[in-house]
This record gives C-alpha cells, sequence and structure tokens, in this order.
C-alpha cells in the first residue's frame, strides 16, 4: 500500500437531457476528487441514483467524462486505437452487480474467460485454454466447468466466473460495481472471501460500489460516500463508521439494518426524495433534506474540509 494507483480529478459525467434537446443535462456526476492507493479497497456508497456506477464506468473508460481527470499511475489512458484499449484493459477491469446478463448464454465457461484474451488476440488456442483453466481453479471452480453454460450454474458460481473473466488479462485494479447484492447472504460471504484471496494472490486494487454499508464496512479500507453526483464525505473505513460527520452519512449509519428494535430505516431518518439530478439544488446538494440547513447552505456547494487524518466532509454546519 502507499502507492498512488488512481487519481481522479473534478470529474464530471453529465447525460444529455434526452429527447427534449433543451432540458438540462443529467449531472449524474458533478465534480468528484479522490484517489486510491495500490492495494487498497475503496468503497463508494450512496442511494441508489447518486452516480456511483457512473464513476465506475468513466474510471474504466467505458464511457467518456463531460470534464475532468482521470489519471492510473500519473498517467492519462488513451482509448482510441485497439492497443490503447488493450492497454486499459490490463490495467482495469469492471465487475458487473448481475453477472447473468453479462455472460453470454451460448458461451460455455471457458470461451466466456477466454474471450477478452481472445478479442486482444492474446496467446494462442493451448495457452488461453490454459489460462482460464487456472483461472476457474483461482475462483473455486472445477476444471469440469469448462465446458458448462451460465444457465447450468449458481449465482455465486456465475459471479465466480465473472471474476475470472476480470482477471483474465492480469489487470491491476477492479471496478466491483455491487458484486454480491443479487447473490444470497450465505453466497455473499463466501463470494467476498474470494476477493479478498485473490487482491492478495495477484496485488488487486479495488473500487468498491455498493448500497450496502455493514459490507463495505467489513470489506473496505477507505469509504467515499456520495450523495446527487457529489462527495460528501471520504475517510479510511473505522473512522467514518465511528466518527461520521456529514448529516447524510450521519443518516446513512444509523440506518444500517442490525438486528436491533431500535433501529430505523433511511425514509424514517432522512424526510423526502433525492431530487433529480437534472435540476439538482443550489448550494449544497443535500440541503433539501437536511435537518441542520441553513440559508447559507442554499447559497453556496460546501467544500470538502479536512477534519484531521485525511477525513474529509462537505458541511458547513459542522
Ligand atoms: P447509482 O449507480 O449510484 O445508482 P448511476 O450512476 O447509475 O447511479 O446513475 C446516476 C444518475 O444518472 C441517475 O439519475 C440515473 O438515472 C442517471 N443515468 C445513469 N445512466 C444514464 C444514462 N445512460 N442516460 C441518462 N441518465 C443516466
Ligand atoms: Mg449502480
Amino acid at each position: 500500500m502507499g502507492k498512488e494507483l488512481l487519481k481522479v480529478e473534478d470529474l464530471c459525467v453529465y447525460y444529455s437531457g434526452g429527447l427534449f434537446k433543451r432540458a438540462n443535462p443529467i449531472k449524474a456526476v458533478d465534480g468528484i476528487s479522490f484517489s486510491v492507493d495500490k492495494g487498497e479497497s475503496v468503497g463508494i456508497v450512496g442511494e441508489s441514483g447518486c452516480g456511483k456506477s457512473t464513476t465506475g464506468y468513466a474510471i474504466t473508460h467505458l464511457i467518456k467524462p463531460t470534464s475532468g481527470k482521470i489519471l492510473f499511475n500519473g498517467d492519462e489512458l488513451k482509448s482510441g486505437t485497439r492497443l490503447e484499449r488493450l492497454n486499459i484493459a490490463k490495467k482495469l477491469q469492471l465487475i458487473f452487480q448481475n453477472s447473468t446478463s453479462s455472460l453470454n448464454p451460448r458461451f460455455s465457461v471457458g470461451r466466456a474467460i477466454e474471450e477478452p484474451l481472445l478479442v486482444h488476440k492474446m496467446g494462442n488456442k493451448g495457452e488461453r485454454r490454459e489460462r482460464a483453466l487456472e483461472l476457474i481453479e483461482a475462483v473455486g471452480l472445477k476444471p469440469d466447468h469448462f465446458d458448462s453454460f451460465p444457465h447450468e450454474l449458481s449465482g455465486g458460481q456465475r459471479q465466480r466466473i465473472g471474476i475470472a473473466r476480470a482477471l483474465s488479462l492480469n489487470p491491476e485494479l477492479i471496478v466491483c460495481d455491487e458484486p454480491v447484492s443479487a447473490l444470497d447472504v450465505s453466497v455473499q460471504a463466501q463470494i467476498l472471501n474470494l476477493m479478498k484471496s485473490l487482491q492478495k494472490k495477484y496485488n488487486l486494487t479495488y473500487i468498491f460500489i455498493s448500497h450496502n454499508l455493514p459490507i463495505v464496512q467489513h470489506f473496505c479500507d477507505k469509504v467515499i460516500v456520495m450523495y446527487l453526483g457529489h462527495i460528501v464525505e471520504m475517510a479510511d473505513r473505522l473512522e467514518i463508521f465511528k466518527n461520521p460527520i456529514h448529516p447524510y452519512t450521519k443518516a446513512l449509519i444509523s440506518s444500517i439494518p442490525i438486528p436491533d428494535p431500535k433501529k430505523v430505516s433511511l425514509d424514517e431518518v432522512i424526510e423526502g426524495d433525492v431530487p433529480s439530478p437534472q435540476n439538482p439544488p443550489p448550494g449544497c446538494p443535500f440541503s433539501t433534506r437536511c435537518q441542520m440547513v441553513v440559508p447559507e447552505c442554499s447559497e453556496e456547494k460546501p467544500p470538502l474540509k479536512d477534519y484531521g487524518n485525511g477525513h474529509l466532509a462537505a458541511c458547513f454546519r459542522v
């Protein structure tokens, strides 16, 4: 750990307003900056629609940012030529929530894992098969699974294949977008343990996107809290769960469902709905739902302030 691997600088991703050309753009991600050190697991949390997946797609170069920079080992990666795209694929990979829809039902497991190698014309037939078998074993499946098809497998097994595919080009950083959200709770733990052991084995760095705070608390070293396309708080795992600063983070944490009848759901903690990213409120993005709101909050966007030891939060009121 320690060496900076990824740096995101003032990243904005706006989607066009659709059919109505004059409609406001959807500000899915609106000026976020953070960095990820080699070997770290950084969690991105927040309610549905806050821009987590969009951030992940931009980092893995699946979508082009509206503005801002994404630096990998200090460089901006280009994606114009096939060689440049291969270079990106060898560095950055994405694991989706639903591996069923990202796997081609007509491809065998072996073919699915070989596919990235084939696309990038890497190795000969024998070498690709060998690599696929090695990865099948690494993700805890049996060599027999090479010839199975996705529909013959359980959800957990399919997610193992999603992971094997992501590993096939030997990437340095993997963005995991809700990697266990579609799985049964008992299977979730197995997949998370597998991801931990693969991280050690292959020296991986993870960006772990999730709306599930207990999982992030268990899995990640650092946590970024997003709200309406903005980062509202960011700190080390222990610090953020013990000492949340931003009213939104506090609400998220107080609504973690643990077996405690006194705990309440997020709807009970925060009133109202998340505003539309097409018409975000002026000033603080959370101002329309915050119990601590004062007029100043609607006038200016609070910057991220350092509260010590890299614990950042964006709030005028704390
Ligand atoms: P999350 O992953 O946190 O749920 P997303 O990044 O998927 O959030 O979405 C952020 C916002 O951008 C949402 O308001 C969503 O509706 C919108 N959005 C996402 N993808 C698109 C798209 N392709 N076109 C237009 N709007 C989109
Ligand atoms: Mg998402």
